[in-house]
């Protein structure tokens, strides 16, 4: 189960469950396998898999085949989460340590975007110490999409337009004062030179394009500096999307952190950022398998992401969302659990406690998966758990509707017509692409693993009443009702009840039918910890506090407007620039 409480101990320990349960192969060597609670349902490796022999499995994660898997190995290395192990190994054997102590000038927590600060510090020649919850740098950028950038060089030689000052204004007057002007501008104007500056490194060279560089777009001001992958990367974004901007910078940034002698430690989970007898950041603690480490530093960049795996936060700070049943995907990983709140305050920080939010980007079933998604459309009749429609499903489903639907699980409804009709089309769509992401004949035999799988995401049924009782329902005649009421409008050609257009309005009516399960769609939010526009972390009792800064979610730059003042990922990056010139200043005052 992905969502879990802040405390994860002793993160990416092997479990010794893994060797003994090992399957065989048919040369009796034990196929690959993935630890479903690491699986964060990326796809890469049911990409990059030659042998096809990597599913959905239904039970919330993906799933070897081990008559399929001939341990080639290629699946391993796409898999940033460390979550597909070769039994045939020894586990990592974990030595306890007494407390560690190490001396660095900054220090980083949290390896996602954060790590562009501690680049920047290495490259200025300072000691710089990553400590990373998870099993590798990366964080959810390394899943992203969308970078935006304006103002860069590679965007300006586009020919594109330079609307810096007209996105200022316009988020200036969207965020209606909420936040610091300053900031805004600053952010804004960042973005160009963290992308020249990102671009120097030869990894991320020729990596980009700008398919939609003039103009602003539906996207907001900064919309039309869309920097998207190119042609060349596949992983490192969400099922059916191949472009993964985020991808090309985590994997730029790592092999900088390397270059440039920057520690990184992994699987170490920051306890406490510590001050001295002025307030300053002095240490960090953390724990790691073997015991505690303590990192001195003079000046610290907490970037720990959100809490969208925290269902303990969730409750506390999204109540709304509090009994709902949030997907298993890549939108947020085990370890976004909104440490940073509890490191911050610690440490003497504001918090803002009406900016610290849950984002939900919608309903998709879960965990993703392309094949159901494709399902799940607007011809779709769609219900909830109590067997009846809520919403035009042709159009968007806001999230105050989401918040109103029990548990917040919907089932996408179709007949065999609009089920074959639907592969059929998307079979089509695809068709002749080399992008080996696609809705592929193979991926409709997935079909049947679902149909089997536990907890499956998937119901099929030759009568209604069957999928009703399938979907849990205690009185199916709720359910029969709503399909039947449905039809009348799919054959009369008007929606009386959601008003949904003719055109999408498909009866239910050619057995077997089928049931798809959506959740709530995690996408990541804020943990409110109150930055100014040097991006120092604001101080509870007024002034900063000395030696800390914060970027990315974990900081608030929306103030509970939800209007960002960049994109999430561009922001995150961004921010740690910005972060990283002030720490630099600060540390000249420590020399
Ligand atoms: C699948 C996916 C797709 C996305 N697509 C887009 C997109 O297209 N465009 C866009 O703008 N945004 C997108 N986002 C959002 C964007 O990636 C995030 O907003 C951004 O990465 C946030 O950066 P961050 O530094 O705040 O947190 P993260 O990227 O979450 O990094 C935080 C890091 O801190 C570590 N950490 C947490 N707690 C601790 C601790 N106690 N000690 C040490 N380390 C800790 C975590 O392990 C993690 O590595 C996407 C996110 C996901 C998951
Ligand atoms: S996290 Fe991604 S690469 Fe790793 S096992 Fe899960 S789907 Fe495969
Ligand atoms: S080891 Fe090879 S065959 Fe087995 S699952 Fe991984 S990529 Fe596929």
């Amino acid at each position: 189960m992905m969502l879990g409480s802040a405390a994860v101990a002793s993160p990416w320990v092997l479990n010794s469950a893994v060797t003994a349960a090992a399957e065989s192969t048919a040369d009796s060597k034990p196929a690959f396998k993935i630890i479903a609670e690491r699986c964060i349902n990326c796809v890469a490796c049911v990409v990059f898999c030659p042998q096809k022999a990597i599913r959905y499995s239904g039970d919330q994660a993906y799933r070897i085949d081990p008559d399929k898997c001939v341990r080639c190995g290629t699946c391993k290395p796409y898999c940033n989460h460390h979550a597909i192990v070769d039994p045939s190994q020894p586990e990592p054997e974990v030595k306890l340590h007494a407390l560690k102590t190490l001396d660095c000038d900054v220090c980083v927590v949290g390896g996602g975007p954060g790590t562009v600060a501690a680049v920047r510090a290495a490259q200025a020649g300072k000691k710089v110490i990553i400590v990373e919850k998870g099993p590798e740098l990366g964080g959810c950028a390394f899943y992203a999409m969308g970078l935006f950038t304006r103002g860069s060089k590679a965007h300006l030689a586009t020919g594109a337009r330079d609307n810096r000052e007209e996105a200022v204004k316009e988020i200036v007057a969207r965020t209606k004062g909420t936040i610091d002007p300053e900031l805004i501008r600053k952010g804004v104007f960042t973005t160009g030179p963290f992308f020249d500056w990102l671009t120097e490194f030869k990894e991320a060279q020729g990596r980009f394009n700008f398919p939609f560089a003039s103009g602003a777009s539906s996207s907001g001001p900064m919309g039309g500096g869309m920097a998207l992958e190119g042609p060349v990367g596949v992983i490192g974004s969400i099922a059916g999307q191949r472009v993964g901007s985020g991808w090309v910078v985590m994997t730029t940034l790592k092999a900088a952190c390397k270059k440039l002698g920057v520690t990184v430690l992994t699987g170490t989970r920051a306890t406490e950022i510590g001050t001295n007898s002025k307030g300053a950041v002095s240490y960090v603690m953390a724990e790691d398998a073997g015991g505690q480490v303590r990192v001195n530093c003079k000046a610290c960049l907490l970037s720990t992401g959100a809490f969208q795996s925290s269902m303990e936060m969730i409750r506390e700070y999204a109540p709304l969302f509090g009994d709902m049943r949030i997907g298993h995907n890549a939108h947020g990983l085990p370890e976004n659990t909104g440490d940073g709140m509890a490191l911050a305050r610690k440490a003497g920080a504001l918090i803002d406690r009406d900016a610290a939010r849950f984002d939900c980007l919608g309903q998709i079933p879960s965990p993703m998966s392309a094949f159901l998604d494709a399902h799940c459309k607007s011809d779709e009749m769609k219900i909830s758990l109590q067997g009846k429609r809520f919403a035009n499903e042709s159009g968007m489903i806001s999230e105050a509707v989401i918040q109103s639907l029990p548990q917040g699980v919907t089932y996408s409804i179709s007949d065999q017509t609009l089920w074959d009709a639907r592969n059929k089309a998307e079979l089509e769509r695809d068709k002749g692409k080399i992008d080996p992401y696609v809705f592929t004949a193979e991926m409709m035999d997935e079909l049947d693993d679902l149909l089997q799988a536990p907890d499956q995401p998937l119901m099929r049924a030759d009568t209604l009443e069957d999928l009703a009782n399938q979907m849990g329902f205690a009185d199916p005649r709720i359910f029969v009702a709503t399909v039947k009421r449905y039809n009348q409008f799919c054959e009369n050609g008007e929606d009386k009840d959601f008003s949904k257009p003719s055109d999408h309005l498909h009866a239910i009516k050619t057995p077997p039918f089928y049931a798809v399960r959506n959740m709530v769609h995690p996408h990541g939010g804020s943990c409110g910890v109150a930055i100014n526009a040097k991006m120092e972390v604001k101080a509870a009792k007024g002034g900063v506090v000395p030696g800390l800064y914060g970027s990315g979610d974990v900081v608030t730059p929306t103030l509970g407007t939800r209007i960002n003042i960049l994109h999430d990922l561009t922001w995150a990056l961004t921010g740690a620039y910005m972060a990283s010139d002030s720490i630099l200043e600060h540390l000249k005052t420590k020399a």
